[in-house]
C-alpha cells in the first residue's frame, strides 16, 4: 500500500531549509507528540537570485542521517538533479520531492526518474510553477514508469502576474481536482505554506484542502520562524502547527452513517437535473422557430437590446430565488450563446439549400 495514503491527513512537516543540527533536533523532539507522518527539510534551496541561503547541501544530509537514529518517521528532501538523487540515496533519505521549478522541465524530470529507478524511495511531485496540468501529469507518469510505488502529488499553487492576490502562489483548485479525477489512486498533499506565503492564511487553506478530500498537508515548521534563513513569513512553530492540526475538521469521504440521506437527496437532484435538461431542449425548439422567422424576414440574429433585457430580467429572478446574480448571468450567457449559434447554423443551412436549388 502507498504509505502516503496510510493515514488521513498525512502530515509532512519540517523546516523550509535545514539550517543547523540543533534546529533539526529541536523540531524532531517537538514532533514526537504530534500526529506527523513525515519530516521534510530542504538541503538544496532553489532561490530566484544568487546571494541568498542556498541550503547546507551534503552536510545537512549527514545531520538528517544522524536524526534517523532517533526519529520514528521517514524523512524527505528536495532533489533537482541526478547528483542530488545519488547523495539523497547515499545518506538513506526515505523519500524525495521534485520541486515546482523542476517539474516544468521534462528532460530534468526524466533524468531524476532514471536516477531513482530500482530504489525503494517515496517520491512526491510538486505541481509546476505555471498552471499546466499536462506537465504535472507527465512528471507523475515518468515516476510511475520507473516503478516508484510510494508516489504522491503535491499541490503548492501557481505563479501569477496578479499582484493583488493575497496568496504567494494562487491555489487554482480546479487543477488538483482534475489531477485527482485522472489518477484516482494517487494521494495528493496540499503544501499550504507555499500557497499562502504567510502564516496567517494557513488554516483556512488547509481546511479547504480537507474539504476537497486531499490526502494530506505539507507545512513548513521552524523552532524560531522569524529568524528562518528562508521563507520566514510562512513558517510556524510546532505549537502553532499543533493548533492547526487540531482545529481541522476532517471530512469522512465514506460517510456511511449519512449515506441513505445523501442517496435520497441525490435522487431528487438527479430528477431535477433531468427536468433542467428537458426544459433546455424545449427552449431550443422555440429558439429554432424564432431563428426561422428572423431568417425569413432577413433580421439580424443577435440583437443587443434583447440581450440586455435577458440579462436584466434573469439576474432579477436570481435575487428573488436567493441565487447569486453572477451565477445566473454566466448560465444565461452560455444559454444565449448556444441559442445564437444554433440560429446561425440554421441560417447557413437554409442559404446552402437555397443555393443548391438555384
Ligand atoms: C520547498 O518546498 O521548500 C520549495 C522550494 O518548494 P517549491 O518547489 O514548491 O517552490
Ligand atoms: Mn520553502
Amino acid at each position: 500500500m502507498n504509505y502516503f495514503s496510510s493515514s488521513k491527513p498525512y502530515i509532512i512537516a519540517g523546516p523550509c531549509g535545514a539550517e543547523d543540527e540543533l534546529q533539526l533536533q529541536t523540531l524532531a523532539q517537538a514532533f514526537q507528540t504530534l500526529p506527523i507522518h513525515m519530516f521534510r527539510a530542504g538541503v538544496w534551496k532553489p532561490r530566484s537570485k544568487p546571494g541568498f541561503f542556498e541550503g547546507r547541501g551534503e552536510e545537512a544530509l549527514k545531520w538528517l542521517q544522524t536524526l534517523k537514529k532517533t526519529l520514528s518517521i521517514p524523512i524527505c528532501v528536495e532533489v533537482a538533479n541526478t547528483s542530488q538523487v545519488e547523495l539523497a540515496l547515499k545518506y538513506e533519505m526515505d523519500a524525495v520531492w521534485i520541486g515546482a521549478r523542476s517539474t516544468v522541465n521534462p528532460f530534468l524530470v526524466q533524468e531524476i526518474a532514471d536516477a531513482l529507478r530500482g530504489n525503494d524511495v517515496g517520491v512526491l511531485v510538486k505541481n509546476p510553477i505555471n498552471p499546466d496540468i499536462e506537465l504535472w501529469a507527465g512528471a507523475i507518469e515518468r515516476m510511475q514508469k520507473v516503478g516508484i510505488e510510494n508516489l504522491a502529488a503535491i499541490h503548492r499553487g501557481f505563479s501569477s502576474y496578479d499582484s493583488s492576490s493575497k496568496y504567494r502562489n494562487k491555489p487554482n483548485w480546479a487543477l488538483p481536482i482534475e489531477l485527482k479525477r485522472r489518477y484516482k489512486d494517487l494521494p495528493i498533499i496540499c503544501d499550504v505554506s507555499h500557497i499562502c506565503g504567510n502564516r496567517e492564511l494557513l488554516l483556512p487553506v488547509a481546511q479547504r484542502a480537507m474539504d476537497l478530500d486531499f490526502d494530506g498537508l505539507m507545512i513548513e515548521t521552524h523552532p524560531n520562524p522569524d529568524a528562518a534563513l528562508s521563507d520566514a513569513k510562512q513558517q510556524i512553530t510546532p505549537l502553532q502547527l499543533a493548533e492547526i492540526i487540531y482545529s481541522l475538521i476532517i471530512r469522512n469521504s465514506n460517510g456511511e452513517s449519512a449515506s441513505e440521506e445523501i442517496e435520497e437527496i441525490r435522487q431528487i437532484l438527479d430528477s431535477m437535473d433531468a427536468e433542467v435538461v428537458d426544459i433546455l431542449g424545449k427552449r431550443m425548439e422555440w429558439v429554432k422557430k424564432l431563428g426561422a422567422i428572423k431568417g425569413k424576414h432577413n433580421m439580424p440574429i443577435y440583437q443587443v437590446e434583447r440581450w440586455r433585457e435577458i440579462m436584466e430580467s434573469r439576474t432579477g429572478w436570481a435575487n428573488n430565488n436567493q441565487l447569486k446574480p453572477d451565477f445566473i448571468q454566466k448560465l444565461f450567457e452560455l444559454i444565449h450563446d448556444q441559442s445564437i449559434k444554433t440560429q446561425i447554423e440554421l441560417l447557413q443551412q437554409d442559404k446552402s439549400n437555397e443555393s443548391k436549388s438555384e
